[in-house]
């Protein structure tokens, strides 16, 4: 039997009551799972109107007055670090759910789905015209949520504390402000140099999709996802992990039938998410601490799988003789070309598809506008100029039309404002854990190399995953690494890899 980690009789029974709430999220994403992968497109309606009703029964579990008076009760007794965690993370949902009043909600509801239709349809006629007046709306909305949750020195930091937990606009602006510095001479100089690859006709090369799934599911073997008992691969239009418990974590990618390395990376990157969730300390099941910290340190696990160990020489020669044996294109091809395939940079306009070096450039213009939308009284029309002026003077490309420019992402047509930043903050850590990780296990790349990847699943469930929410993302980063995120290690891994 497992230590007892929760022995306060407070805290025995708030997690009693938090059970109801958890099967209910339990609930959500399985219908939010199928919904994605599996669910007749009419099915959307009942689902969406399904998926309302849980969230208002887990909204009225949360605020019942006698769970959150226990909530406070054992605020005040003395608890140890994994009691701690759990009524840091209740007050948190409990503050978040008390903030918005019920008819803010059902407006921000309506407004989201109407608003990602007229985004949907805007992007599909590159015709901003149609978004413009949600996005307005959106903008007035992020604003208003602000005021409700309340903030001390900007309206933003509201909405970043949303996505990442203590995360504020003061946190933020030195590491953007040093890679605008920093990145934009480094793109300059890779560009001029011309050693690393602007393309590679691997990018043109179609592959028979049952073969590539046979090369994703190759993969997410050699690197330890337990497929089957514990995890699955589907197929969804927008590759993503999903968890419903610490043993049933689901990941999903696509095939677009060419250009092998997006479905191949995306699978890599899901698997960093899934064995964060994958690798939490069993004793949290059920609790509000089982789960990642912050959208920021679950980035940070996904990019490291996918830029430090996906995007290394040695991983391209582990997986080359997969790659060969699946699709017959790769006749022509040696390990050289999957690694300058896999590490081409070229300034591009569309986020997802961006590469190392320009990746940040792209959420930083995003965090602009952001801040503008929010802080400062600016208006729909004039966002897709500032945002082709921004990219033209970031990366030297001026998008041609709404698609490439503003209408690219999903987010703020969700009403997801604040979220962009932890994409960099991942990125950024991940290339701090490799620093990390290269000191506790020197022949880290040798591994990679020999497909040895216990070893380093070990030392990231021991520094990371097997905390889950117990403690706030700075305060994990603190305690496991000494130091929060720090942009210089990403800079200088940039430097060595691509300038040598
Ligand atoms: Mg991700």
């Amino acid at each position: 039997m497992a230590e007892e980690i929760f022995q306060n009789e407070t805290i025995k029974q708030i997690l009693a009551h938090y059970r109801k709430i958890w099967a209910i999220g339990h609930a959500q994403s399985v219908l939010g799972w199928d919904m994605e992968v599996n669910m007749p497109k009419m099915g959307i309606t009942e689902r969406s109107t399904a998926q309302g009703e849980l969230s208002v029964l887990a909204h009225s579990f949360m605020l019942e007055p006698k769970f959150v008076e226990l909530v406070e009760k054992a605020a005040g007794e003395e608890l140890n670090d994994y009691e701690r965690g759990v009524v840091r993370v209740l007050q948190r949902e409990i503050r978040i759910a008390k903030a918005f009043p019920p008819e803010f909600v059902r407006e921000l509801s309506e407004v989201r789905s109407k608003a990602t239709m007229a985004w949907a349809e805007a992007k599909e006629k590159d015709d901003f015209k149609k978004f413009e007046p949600w996005l307005d709306k959106i903008i007035e909305l992020a604003k208003k949520a602000a005021d409700y949750l309340g903030y001390e020195e900007y309206p933003y930091d509201a909405l970043l504390d949303l996505y990442e937990e203590g995360l504020r606009t003061r946190d933020l602006e030195p590491i953007f402000e040093k890679l605008e510095k920093e990145l934009k001479p480094i793109l300059d100089r890779i560009l001029e140099e011309g050693k690393v690859p602007r393309e590679h006709p691997l990018e043109k090369e179609e592959y028979d999709v049952e073969s590539m799934k046979k090369v994703n599911l190759k993969v997410l073997e050699l690197l330890g996802y337990p497929l089957g008992t514990r995890g699955r691969l589907d197929v969804s239009p927008h590759p993503f992990t999903t968890e419903f418990g610490i043993h049933d974590v689901r990941i999903t990618t696509r095939y677009e039938g060419f250009d092998f390395r997006r479905t191949l990376l995306a699978v890599v990157h899901e698997f960093g998410h899934a064995l964060y969730e994958l690798q939490v300390d069993e004793r949290f099941m059920f609790s509000p601490i089982a789960g990642g910290v912050s959208l920021g340190i679950h980035e940070s696990q996904s990019r490291f799988w996918e830029n430090i160990i996906g995007r290394s020489r040695e991983f391209a020669g582990l997986i080359y003789p997969i790659l060969k044996e699946n699709l017959p294109f790769m006749s022509k091809y040696t390990e050289d070309d999957i690694y300058n395939y896999f590490n081409i940079v070229r300034p591009d306009f569309i986020r997802v598809e961006a590469d190392e070096v320009t990746y940040n450039l792209h959420i930083l213009l995003r965090y602009k506008l952001e801040k503008l939308m929010v802080n400062e009284e600016v208006k729909a029309k004039d966002l897709p100029e500032l945002w082709n002026d921004e990219i033209e003077r970031l990366l030297g490309i001026r998008p041609k039309n709404y698609k490439e420019g503003i209408l690219q992402d999903i987010h703020w047509a969700h009403g997801t404002v604040g979220y962009f930043p932890t994409y960099s903050l991942g990125t950024l850590l991940a290339t701090q854990i490799r620093s990390y990780i290269l000191k506790d296990i020197p022949d880290f790349y040798e591994k990679v190399a020999n497909g040895e990847f216990a070893p380093i699943r070990e030392w990231l469930r021991e520094k990371v995953h097997k905390y889950g929410s117990m403690y706030p993302p700075k305060e994990l980063l603190e305690r496991s690494f000494g130091e929060s995120i720090n942009p210089e290690y990403f800079i200088e891994y940039i430097k060595e890899k691509y300038l040598g």
